[in-house]
């Protein structure tokens, strides 16, 4: 899949509408179009990365912004007290739809584990 082909990729290019909640240079979040929680946020690099196993070494600062972004994103939503969770499925087991990375972001109820 090619950047030009990513669903993503055109959210953050603004070609497809999206409930966009944070955006800067390195790191745009928007609202999951079909939430399983309450709150459900997809927090994504604006670079193009297909998934986690794709990604390389001079990634690790993008990565770790995605994690930070979740965490302002779950103080301002108000679940960062409750608790939430943040999960990035990868592949096929891993569960991965869209080839592009996203961190979930998903707070505002009791989340059981293990996942299915
Ligand atoms: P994953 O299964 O981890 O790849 O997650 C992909 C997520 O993207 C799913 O939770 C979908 O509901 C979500 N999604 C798919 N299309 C859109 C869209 N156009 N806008 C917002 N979220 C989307
Ligand atoms: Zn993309």
């Amino acid at each position: 899949m090619s950047p030009i082909d990513c669903l993503f990729c055109k959210i953050v290019a603004g070609d497809i509408p999206a409930e966009v909640v944070h955006r800067d240079e390195r790191v745009v979040a928007f609202r999951d179009i079909r939430p399983q929680a309450p709150t459900h946020i997809l927090v994504i690099p604006a670079e193009h990365i297909a998934s986690l196993a794709e990604a390389d070494d001079h990634h690790r600062d993008v990565l770790g912004d995605l994690m930070v972004v979740a965490r302002d994103l779950a103080q301002a939503e108000g679940v960062a007290q409750e608790g939430y969770r943040t999960v990035m499925n990868t592949g096929a087991d891993g569960g991965q739809t869209v080839h592009h990375v996203h961190l979930h972001l998903l707070g505002g109820r009791a989340l059981r584990w293990p996942p299915g």
